[in-house]
Formats: structure tokens, sequence, C-alpha cells
């Protein structure tokens, strides 16, 4: 397995986990981009957005379901951001699908 987010979600890789259920995982961000930076990852291994069709739809209702929950756990009452990276345009830079959930400041209106 040389996937990074599935050895953090087998454990083999030490993680600050916020959130679990049988289909989502959820940890902090190593270098947060927001006083809170987190990420939430199907444990299914999906490489990234562009494979969330068909069978794989359910995927996205797990993680924005997870995604309320957290944001309303870490107190985010003022908003968050959610934001997945697709692909070398996006810098994505590990290879597992993921989403970022941003918040606990008034971020930039720009998104690119
Ligand atoms: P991407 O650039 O692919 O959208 O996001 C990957 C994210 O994973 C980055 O924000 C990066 O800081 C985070 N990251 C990379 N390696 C690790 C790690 O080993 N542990 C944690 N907690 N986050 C990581
Ligand atoms: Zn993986």
């Amino acid at each position: 397995m040389d996937c990074l987010f599935c050895r953090i979600i087998a454990g083999e890789i030490p993680s600050t986990k916020v959130y679990e259920n049988d289909k989502v995982y959820a940890f902090r961000d190593i270098n947060p981009q927001a006083p809170t930076h987190i990420l939430i990852v199907p444990k299914q291994h999906l490489a990234d957005a562009s494979e969330l069709k068909g069978e794989n739809a359910a995927v996205a209702a797990d993680i924005f379901a997870a995604a309320a929950e957290i944001a309303k756990s870490e107190g985010l009452t003022g908003g968050f951001r959610v934001v997945t990276n697709c692909g070398d345009d996006a810098c994505q830079s590990v290879h597992h699908l993921h989403f970022h959930l941003l918040g606990g400041t008034k971020m930039a209106e720009k998104m690119s």
C-alpha cells in the first residue's frame, strides 16, 4: 500500500483524528492554511474528484455530511469552506480523494 492517506486511515502513519465513521476519516492537515484546516477523506481509495460518478456518487454525500458535523463540533459558527483539488492544474499533491475543510477566519473572496 503506497498511498499516504490509505496508510493514515489504516493507522500506519499517525494523524490527529477529528472524526471517523465507517465511510469517512478526517484529520488535521499537517500544514494548516487556516485556524481550522481538516482533511476529510473517504476510506475507499479514489484518486480524485473525477472518479466521483455512478456508483461512487454516495461518497460525496458522506463527505459533506461529515463536513457539516465537523464544522459544528469545531465551532465554525461563522461558516466554512470545503475545497478539493483535482489534478495537476489544481495542484493536487496527494492522489487519494480528499476535501479540505477550512474555517476559523474570514477567508479571501478569490479562490484561485
Ligand atoms: P492537496 O495539495 O493534494 O490538495 O492536499 C494535500 C494536503 O495534505 C496538504 O494540505 C498537505 O499539507 C497535507 N498532508 C500531506 N502529507 C500529510 C501528512 O502526512 N499528514 C497530514 N496530516 N497532512 C498531510
Ligand atoms: Zn488511498
